[in-house]
């Protein structure tokens, strides 16, 4: 019995094999590709929706596999979803895949840098495995900035405090300038997205568990990570954390912050959508009601938010497959290169830059700081 694929039975037995999911290019839909690893890592169908569902089917039926292979292709997903969005009939092959690696772990059969990946969020919180002790260099110098309007609990997320860390300072920034005093957590760690996307689903909620029993107090909790607010909605709690852009709008509004572009800086700005804004675009629109506010005109892709085809930075591709991610991060950058990409997202503007140094990709927090003049 494998538990994992077991309840996914109805899946396994009604893909219409209609290939939807593997490369579906349909203008008038809004189509343009579907998956990021067909298209940027193995044109095989083995390594689309419809392929794992289609192993998923045959191990479930008790057929042998090639574990070493299954693993090398389902592990080589960037779980972004894509495949659900555009299935016709409503069937889950981003689930499929998720629990084919849950059912590879129980056999000890996931490739190695998997499994060091895993051990790294585990043993320092991080997916670098870079040590705890640094998580909280963002913090700002509590000692010369008077906080007039309360106190705020930063959660920046793995990527923005040490993936690209310079979001995470900026962010805090940002708070200050607008009167609140910022605090870290200490002992502040992985909410558990990275491990969740490794079919780990188990200590990922032992993880956020933990990082919402050590926030939970009198502060309003803000979040820089998209990821993150996925593995806050798995958890039931009853503390309700904030985006940092739904916060740094509501601040806006209230004339707590003025921001004014540079003269230096063009007027035209293109958002960079996260698969996490593909079924739930509030992000998407937060972004661009600030990017609006500021005085840019937003460009945006015509698959956008629902049909992004992934950048690459999830579902642990930019350890297990780096070269794949950066083709990835590349496809995306092609379609709106000529201006400076802002994405809500710090986990996709980590991966870019990361893979891409002189990529112009910010987040909201950064690209302000940059590009803006504040309180002028
Ligand atoms: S989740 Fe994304 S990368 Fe994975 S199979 Fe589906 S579309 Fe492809
Ligand atoms: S999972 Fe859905 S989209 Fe993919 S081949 Fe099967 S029916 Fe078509």
């Amino acid at each position: 019995m494998r538990p994992h694929l077991a309840a996914l039975h109805k899946d396994l037995y009604h893909c219409a094999d209609c290939n939807y999911c593997v490369d579906a290019v349909w203008e008038e839909a809004g189509l343009a590709h579907v998956c990021a690893t067909v298209q940027s890592h193995s044109p095989l169908v083995s390594y689309s929706g419809r392929g794992y569902l289609a192993a998923a089917r045959a191990w479930h039926e008790g057929r042998a596999l090639d574990l070493p292979t299954l693993a090398e292709r389902v592990f080589t997903c960037s779980t972004c979803g894509h495949c659900e969005t555009v299935c016709p009939i409503g069937l889950r092959p981003a689930q499929a895949g998720l629990a084919l690696r849950a059912e590879l772990w129980s056999e000890d059969a996931v490739p190695s840098v998997t499994r060091t990946l895993a051990d790294n969020i585990l043993r320092e919180g991080n997916p670098w495995g870079l040590p705890r002790n640094i998580r909280n260099e963002w913090t700002p110098d509590a000692s010369d900035a008077p906080a007039p309007r309360g106190e705020l609990l930063y959660l920046p997320g793995c990527a923005a405090a040490i993936g690209h860390v310079s979001e995470a300072r900026a962010a805090a920034t940002l708070m200050r300038t607008a009167g609140f005093a910022v605090h870290a957590l200490k002992g502040d760690g992985c909410c558990g997205a990275p491990l969740h996307e490794l079919g780990r689903a188990e200590e990922a909620a032992r993880l956020i568990a933990t990082l919402v029993r050590r926030a939970t107090g009198e502060m309003p909790v803000i979040l820089s990570g998209l990821e993150c607010a996925g593995s806050w909605a798995r958890h039931e709690t009853s503390l309700r954390p904030v985006q940092f852009t739904d916060w740094l709008l509501a601040r806006l509004g209230e004339g707590a912050l003025r921001l004014t572009p540079s003269p230096s800086v063009g007027r035209e700005v293109a958002l960079h959508d996260s698969c996490q804004c593909r079924n739930s675009p509030a992000q998407h629109e937060a972004l661009q009601a600030l990017c609006k506010r500021l005085g840019f005109t937003v460009l945006i892709s015509a698959n956008a938010p629902r049909h992004v085809v992934c950048c690459g930075a999830a579902g642990g591709m930019p350890a297990i497959a780096p070269e794949s991610a950066r083709r990835m991060a590349e496809a995306r950058r092609a379609e709106l290169s000529q201006v400076p990409l802002i994405s809500a997202d710090i986990r996709c503007v980590a991966h870019h830059r990361q893979s891409a140094p002189e990529a112009q990709v910010y987040g909201p927090a950064e690209f302000i700081l940059t590009h803006c003049t504040l309180n002028p």
